[in-house]
C-alpha cells in the first residue's frame, strides 16, 4: 500500500553477485520494506536476505562519527564491544580524522617509502568507489599493493580465464540456462548463496533439462538433478579429467569448433589419456560408469553450460579446477552460442564490478597489466603525469605476511573484514596488531575496525549512489533510498579528502565524473553512458551500440586472445596442502550459509536473519555424531593445526561421514581460525575448502 511508505527508489540488493534489481520503500527516514523489481537478472525475484536483510542499515552500531584510538588504549586487539567502542577509541571531527588518517599514511610514505603502505577495497563499494581506492594506492604511494576480497574467492577461476580464454568475466549470463539443454553446476551450493539464481535452475530442470551436481556435500538442488555426483574433497581434477577421458575415449568432441576456436588440443588429447574413469574411481570416490554416464550426458547435448562456485576456486589447486571447466567447454563446443558458456557465479555484490575497476595488484582497470609499458603509458595520461609501478603488487595474503616481516607499516581498509575473513585468522590478527598506523572505513565497527588507529564512518549500500558490476557483467544502478547516519558519509567523497590530504590533486564533485574517468580506460564501459544507466538501470557488457542492451553471450566469434582462439591448459592432480591423518583424521570445508552473509557483519544484525539463525552450527553426518556420541545439538571441539573452535553440532546427511562443514559468518566460532593459508600458485588464494581437522565431543 503506498500510503505505507513516502518514497520508493529503485537499487540493487546490497548481498550476492545476482544483482537482483529492488524498490527500497521508506517512511520517516526509515526503510520499511523491500520489493523485487523487474531487473534482467530477477525479473522481481528475491530471495530472504534481498527481501528481510535490509534493516541492518538502522542498527544501533552503526559507525556514526569518526573515531581515533585513545592515547590511554589497551592493546589493538579483538577485546571490544561492537555496541560500546569507547573503551578503545574517542569520537573525533572529520577534519581531525581525516588528517590523523591520512598524514600517518604520508609520514609512512615519507620515512619508509610509499611500499610501506597497502590497501585493501572492498566488493561492496560502488565501481566508482573501487576505482577511486586503487587510484588512491597506486598514484598516491607510487606501487600496487591494492587488493580485495576477490583474491578469496574468485581469483584462481580469473587466473584460468584469462589464461585460456582472454577475459575474466562469464562468457554467458546465468539466465542463459533457460536455452540450455545441460547444465553442469560443480562446487557452488546456489541455492544458499545464488538462491535466485537456483530458481531458473531449478526451472530449467523442470522443463526437462539435464542438471548435473558435482560437489562434495549434497545439496538442495540434489533433488532437481539428473546425475548428482558426491565426489570426494579436492579431487575435482581426477574427476574432470575422467569426465574429459570419456569424451577424448568415445570422440564425443565438436571437432569443428576445436578446429576453428582452440589451440592445443593435441597435447591435451594425449595428456588426458591417462586418466581413465577405472584409475580416477577410487581417488574421487565416483565409479566409472557413472562418470561415463555423466560424461556422455553432456557431451551430446546440444547447448551445455557450466557454473562453478568456490568449492572450485578455493584449493591450492583451484586454478587447475578452472582450467579442466575451460578445457570441457571448448572440448564440447560449449561457449559463443546461446544456451552455452562458462559462469563462475560471482559472490559479492559487486566483486565482479570492483575486479573490473582495477582493485587487484596486477592489473590497472579492464584487466590492463601494469606489466605493459603501454597501458602505464595511457594511466600516466589519464592520472597526468602519474608513474605507475610496472612490478605487480602483493596479494591479501602476502600483503600479512610482509606485515609481519615489518616491511607493511601501514594500512588502509576500506569495507573488508581481514580479521574474520583471512585464512588462519589469528595470523591475520596479529599483523593487524603489529602495524604502527591502520585506517579502517566501514559502517560497523568490525572485527578489523577494532585494530584501526583511525575509524571512518562510511553510507551503506542504500544510502549511496553509484554503479554496481553483477555476476552476468550487468552494470546496473544504486540509488540513495535514505541518509546515511549521523555524520556517516559515501566512500568516494572521503576518499576525495584523504587523497587531498596525501597531496593529490583529486577534484570529483559526484560519482557521475568518476565514471566519465573510468571510460577513458576502459573499454568494457564503451556504449555504456552514465545516463543510459540512469534511464535504463543497468546495461550488460559489452554493448555493441547506444541501443544494445548488452550482449548476454560472447565469444561467438572468437576470443580475445591470439588469433582469437581459446587454448586448452592440462591439469595434473595435485593433492590438497594437508592430507588427514591420524591426528588431524577428518576434512573441515567452510562456505555460507542462506541467511548469513559472509562475516556477517550485516545480516547478524539484519532482524529476521538473526531470528532464524541466530548462532553460529556446523554441519555433521548423522552417522558421525552417533559415532561421538553427541546428540544433535549438543557441543564438539573441531580442531586444525592453526586452532580450535567449540560449536553446536547440526545433523545433516548432505555431509560425508569424515567431513564437518562450518559457516564462516560467527565471530564467536570463527571458523576461519582453523582454516589453511596455503595458496594456489596462479591465483593465490588460500585452501579454505580443505583442512585435516580432528572433531571431538566438547
Ligand atoms: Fe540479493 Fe542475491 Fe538474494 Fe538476489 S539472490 S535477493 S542479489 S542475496
Amino acid at each position: 500500500d503506498s500510503d505505507d511508505y513516502d518514497s520508493e527508489t529503485k537499487s540493487v540488493c546490497p548481498f550476492c553477485g545476482v544483482g537482483c534489481q529492488i524498490s527500497v520503500k521508506v517512511k520517516d527516514g526509515r526503510v520499511t520494506h523491500v520489493e523485487g523489481i523487474n531487473g534482467p537478472a530477477n525479473e522481481g525475484r528475491l530471495c530472504v536476505k534481498g527481501r528481510f536483510g535490509f534493516d541492518y542499515i538502522h542498527h544501533p552500531h552503526r559507525l556514526t562519527k569518526p573515531l581515533i584510538r585513545r592515547d590511554d588504549a589497551p592493546e589493538k586487539g579483538m577485546n571490544a564491544d561492537p555496541g560500546n567502542p569507547w573503551t578503545h577509541f574517542r569520537e573525533a571531527t572529520w577534519d581531525e580524522a581525516l588528517d590523523r588518517a591520512a598524514h600517518g599514511l604520508a609520514d609512512l610514505r615519507s620515512y619508509h617509502g610509499g611500499a610501506s603502505v597497502a590497501g585493501f577495497g572492498s566488493a561492496k563499494c560502488t565501481n566508482e568507489e573501487a576505482y577511486l581506492f586503487q587510484k588512491f594506492i597506486r598514484q598516491g604511494f607510487g606501487h600496487n599493493n591494492v587488493d580485495h576480497c576477490t583474491r578469496l574467492c574468485h581469483a584462481s577461476s580469473v587466473a584460468a580465464l584469462m589464461e585460456n580464454v582472454g577475459s575474466g568475466a562469464v562468457t554467458a549470463t546465468f539466465n542463459e540456462i533457460e536455452n540450455a539443454d545441460v547444465a553442469i553446476v560443480i562446487g557452488a551450493n546456489p541455492t544458499e548463496n545464488h538462491p535466485v539464481a537456483a530458481t531458473y535452475f531449478k526451472q530449467f530442470a523442470k522443463r526437462g533439462g539435464q542438471l548435473i551436481v558435482m560437489d562434495p556435500r549434497a545439496q538442495a538442488l540434489k533433488r532437481h538433478a539428473s546425475h548428482m555426483l558426491q565426489f570426494r574433497p579436492g579431487t575435482d581434477v581426477a574427476l574432470l579429467n575422467a569426465l574429459m577421458n570419456v569424451i577424448v575415449e568415445e570422440k564425443l568432441y565438436d571437432r569443428a569448433y576445436i578446429e576453428q576456436f582452440t589451440e592445443g588440443f593435441f597435447e591435451f588429447r594425449d595428456h588426458i589419456r591417462a586418466f581413465t574413469p577405472e584409475r580416477m574411481a577410487d581417488l574421487c570416490g565416483i565409479d566409472p560408469d557413472t562418470i561415463r554416464d555423466a560424461a556422455r550426458t553432456f557431451a551430446t547435448a546440444d547447448r551445455g553450460m557450466i557454473f562453478w562456485g568456490m568449492g572450485v576456486s578455493q584449493h591450492i589447486h583451484g586454478t587447475d579446477n578452472a582450467r579442466c571447466l575451460i578445457a570441457l567447454a571448448l572440448l564440447t563446443g560449449n561457449v559463443g552460442r546461446s544456451g552455452t558458456g562458462l559462469h563462475p557465479l560471482r559472490g559479492q555484490n559487486n566483486v565482479q564490478g570492483a575486479s573490473d575497476s582495477g582493485l587487484i595488484p596486477q592489473f590497472m582497470p579492464d584487466y590492463q597489466s601494469v606489466t605493459d609499458p603501454e597501458v602505464r603509458s595511457l594511466f600516466r595520461h589519464i592520472w597526468r603525469g602519474t608513474e605507475i609501478s610496472a612490478t605487480p603488487g602483493l596479494t591479501v595474503v602476502e600483503v600479512m605476511d610482509r606485515v609481519y616481516r615489518g616491511e607493511i607499516k601501514g594500512m588502509y581498509i576500506l569495507g573488508e573484514n581481514p580479521a574474520m575473513s583471512d585464512p588462519d585468522v589469528a595470523h591475520a590478527r596479529k599483523a593487524l596488531a603489529a602495524l604502527d598506523h591502520l585506517v579502517v572505513q566501514d559502517i560497523f565497527l568490525t572485527e578489523t575496525a577494532m585494530f584501526a588507529d583511525v575509524i571512518l564512518p562510511a553510507a551503506a549500500l542504500p544510502e549511496k549512489s553509484g554503479s554496481v558490476t553483477n555476476t552476468n557483467r550487468a552494470v546496473q544502478v544504486v540509488r540513495k533510498a535514505v541518509d546515511a547516519p549521523g555524520e556517516a558519509r559515501e566512500d568516494w567523497a572521503i576518499l576525495v579528502d584523504m587523497a587531498r590530504r596525501i597531496g593529490l590533486d583529486w577534484d570529483y564533485d559526484d560519482p557521475r565524473e568518476i565514471f566519465n574517468e573510468m571510460k577513458m580506460s576502459m573499454r568494457s564501459l564503451h556504449n555504456i553512458t552514465w545516463n543510459r544507466l540512469m534511464e535504463e538501470g543497468g546495461v550488460i557488457y559489452p554493448s555493441t551500440g547506444p541501443d544494445d542492451p548488452g550482449q548476454a553471450v560472447v565469444f561467438g566469434d572468437g576470443f580475445p586472445r591470439r588469433a582469437g582462439r581459446a587454448r586448452f591448459a592440462p591439469a595434473r592432480v595435485t593433492p590438497p596442502a594437508e592430507a588427514p591423518d591420524a591426528r588431524f583424521p577428518m576434512i573441515l570445508t567452510t562456505g555460507r550459509q542462506l541467511e548469513h552473509w559472509h562475516t556477517g557483519s550485516m545480516t547478524r544484525r539484519a532482524t529476521v536473519l538473526d531470528a532464524v539463525e541466530p548462532e553460529a552450527t556446523c554441519a555433521l553426518h548423522p552417522a558421525t555424531l552417533r559415532d561421538l556420541g553427541v546428540e544433535p545439538g549438543g557441543m564438539v571441539t573441531l580442531e586444525t593445526r592453526r586452532g580450535t573452535v567449540t560449536v553446536k553440532a547440526r545433523a545433516d546427511r548432505a555431509v560425508a561421514p569424515d567431513m564437518v562443514f562450518l559457516p564462516f559468518a560467527y565471530v564467536e566460532a570463527a571458523a576461519n581460525l582453523m582454516t589453511n593459508s596455503a595458496l594456489d600458485p596462479y591465483g593465490k588464494i588460500p585452501e579454505f575448502k580443505f583442512s585435516a581437522v580432528r572433531v571431538t565431543r566438547a
